[in-house]
């Protein structure tokens, strides 16, 4: 009997089905894990409302980025049946000159944007099998929710890092979500003095406003709100995070920095280009930083934030989910009123 395992897979446009799929066959460096959590991404929305993977010819694709679980078949690694391991999506080829200076997340063979679970199948599964040079092992201290939440930290951890934030900083975050909300958190512990949010609504906050890491929330669509950041501030934010990805939400970064500022940019636009104030970031040099995922180094440094009790994200989960509430999951993600944050798929 051919082995089989359960997966949600998407099978068209909002629309994921649980199906028994053969288990991958394994090839030179891949080992097998059963999944053990999965984070459910607003990535994963993108493609769950196309229906369809970033691959070519990707019938049947099985989501999933987010996920870490115990191998149960080491095929000559390193690693030996029982370890529980977390994945690093990220998928580099280690040889050219952005993956040998330690830039694996910029790598040119894959050019930043090639991950397990967007390009091929993911973990949204009983079992996983992928290249064992990605997987990493997971201390007992890190839960297996909390390992499922590796993904939008390791994203928080490396705009942190960029952004140089400093003791006294005044920081503002541009949108609600996970990673904004964790970034938030991240920029209170390393020093920041005042962190301020700037929301669309309230739907997604009460786990920010429970942690209470934010200093003040400011209403993106009130008249003045520029102004009164400036204001709050006295004089502008040092730092400001988009995590949204769109013309008004940068534009507002560009506008409420101090000049000699800094706007970090996480938020991926749906669109090729979105119009800026140029003139703004020239003539008061605010600096415009992209970020996107993080190093290798820092991946292993996010396991650690988690490790030495520095961040617990488990905090922020709001929903444990099977493979077969998936698809309700994404369902409550696109509504306008549900105060899902974060949800985590156990299979
Ligand atoms: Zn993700
Ligand atoms: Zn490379």
């Amino acid at each position: 009997m051919a082995d089989t395992m359960k997966a949600a897979v998407l099978t068209g446009a909002q629309n994921i089905e649980i199906k028994e799929l053969p288990v991958p066959k394994l090839d030179e460096g891949e080992i097998e894990i059963k999944v053990s959590a999965c984070g459910v991404c607003g990535s994963d929305i993108h493609m769950w409302k196309a229906g369809k993977g970033w691959g070519k010819n990707m019938k049947d694709f099985v989501m999933g980025h987010e996920f870490c679980g115990v191998v149960t078949n080491p095929n000559g690694s390193d690693f030996n049946v029982g370890d529980r391991v977390v994945f690093w999506a990220n998928l580099y080829c280690g040889e050219c000159d952005m993956c040998r200076a330690g830039l694996e997340h910029l790598c040119r063979d894959v050019n930043g944007t090639n991950y397990i679970g967007f390009v091929c199948n993911g973990a949204y599964a009983e079992k996983f099998v992928g290249k064992a040079k990605n997987a990493y092992r997971l201390p007992d201290s890190v839960s297996d929710v909390a390992a499922g939440l590796i993904d939008p930290l390791m994203v928080a951890y490396h705009a942190i890092r960029k952004s140089g934030i400093k003791l006294n900083s005044k920081v503002l975050v541009v949108g609600t979500g996970i990673i904004g909300t964790m970034i938030g958190e991240l920029a209170k512990k390393q020093g920041a003095a005042y962190v301020a949010m700037s929301k669309r609504n309230d739907r997604k906050l009460a786990r920010a406003k429970e942690a209470g890491y934010f200093d003040a929330y400011f209403d993106e669509g009130e008249p003045d709100v520029r102004r009164k950041m400036i204001e709050a501030t006295k004089g502008g934010f040092d730092v400001a995070f988009e995590v949204v990805g769109a013309e008004s939400t940068l534009d507002a970064c560009i506008h409420t920095v101090k000049p000699g500022g800094t706007v970090v940019m996480i938020g991926n636009s749906m669109t090729e280009t979105i119009p800026v104030n140029i003139n703004r970031a020239v003539l008061q040099e605010v600096n415009l930083l992209g970020s996107v995922s993080c190093t290798r180094e820092e991946f292993t440094g996010t396991i650690d934030l988690i490790a030495n009790g520095i961040i617990d994200p488990e905090r922020y989960v709001t929903d444990i989910v099977s493979l077969e509430e998936l698809q309700s999951t994404f369902e409550r993600l696109i509504s306008k009123t549900d105060p899902i944050l974060k949800a985590v798929v156990k299979p």
